[in-house]
């Protein structure tokens, strides 16, 4: 058996034009591997397709062409399987204002065949930290606890794999510092765990290994860390007395940061951070301090998108 959690083969999705908008193509031919066990990042930049990935997943959208193959179930041919081995918490809030956080749980574990002797509700109501909660109506929960009960919801069934579209857009420091805990405890339980995430430096911390696809197609997939060493350029930082006009080696970029420090970013490959010192030497720039920056994930989802 496929040693993958999901395998992809020219997955292409073209929304059908309607009387409003015109036929769009959000996915033109995707091949992808996921890894079982791992925290897998899918980055790209808004319209990239993303949610159209895991809603196929999902079985929310269908696809136009090209296979799915999820847990070594294919599908076309076993929908059911492969439906059954996946969590998604969606990235719209999608809850029914009448019904209570319990009865929630109860609903999307009885919409999966779970037989009631094997529901987890109180389990999964106390790692959400919603017990509390178990019995007011949705309608009255603040949004992060309704975002704790979409990931919930996704749980209900035990999927090997869970997938997350947007957890933490627009949700709090601590909602979002207890939403990667339990995500990071049911990976370590053996979870795969698929994201999409807007934050890069979120990305950077969780993911084992990330994708970014951009207009449809994917541009990059790779572990987080050789993504992140493949990037080339650097960035010097300088505190400073005003100077006089500095003259900079080729290819290197000054810009001012928002604390008044001036940034110079270069190509390793091509210069040394020597030879900008010379050059801010040459110039009397007085130096208070400096220091150097690695690349981050913002730096090749730029140079990919760009
Ligand atoms: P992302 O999640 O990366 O922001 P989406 O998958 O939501 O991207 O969207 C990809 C593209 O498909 C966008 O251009 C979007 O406007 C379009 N799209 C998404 N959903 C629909 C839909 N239901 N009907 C038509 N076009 C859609
Ligand atoms: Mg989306």
């Amino acid at each position: 058996m496929s040693q993958n959690a999901i395998e992809l083969r020219g997955l292409k999705k073209t929304y059908a034009a309607t009387k409003k908008t015109e036929a769009k193509t959000a996915l033109s031919g995707i091949d992808l591997d996921i890894p079982r066990g791992s925290i897998f990042g899918l980055l790209g930049p808004n319209g990239a397709g993303k949610s159209t990935l895991i809603n196929i997943l999902a079985g929310l959208v269908k696809k136009s062409s090209g296979s799915v193959n999820i847990w070594g179930f294919d599908q076309d041919e076993n929908p059911r399987q492969s439906r059954a081995a996946i969590g998604v918490m969606p990235q719209e809030l999608n809850l029914d204002p009448f019904f209570t956080p319990g009865a929630s749980l109860d609903m999307q574990a009885g919409l999966y065949g779970v037989p009631k002797n094997q529901r987890k509700t109180d389990e999964i109501l106390r790692l959400i930290g919603l017990e509390d909660k178990a019995n007011s109506y949705a309608r009255s929960l603040s949004g992060g606890m309704r975002r704790r009960l979409l990931l919930g919801k996704a749980l209900v069934h035990s999927p090997q794999i869970l997938v997350l579209d947007e957890p933490t857009a627009g949700v709090d420091i601590a909602l979002r510092q207890m939403l990667w805990d339990n995500v990071r405890q049911l990976n370590a339980d053996g979870m795969t765990v698929i994201l999409t995430t807007h934050y890069l430096e979120e990305a950077q911390k969780m993911c084992d290994q990330i994708a970014i696809i951009h207009e449809g197609s994917l541009r990059a997939l790779d572990t987080t860390e050789n993504l992140l060493s493949k990037l080339d350029t650097k960035t010097l930082v300088v505190q400073a007395d005003l100077a006089d006009l500095i003259t900079l080696p080729k290819g290197v970029i000054q810009t001012t940061r928002a604390d008044g420090g001036m940034a110079f970013t270069y190509s390793r490959s091509n210069i040394s951070p020597g030879e900008i010192l010379d050059a801010l030497r040459l110039a009397n720039v007085k130096i208070l301090d400096i220091q150097t920056e690695q690349p981050d994930l913002q730096d090749v989802f730029l140079e990919i998108t760009k």
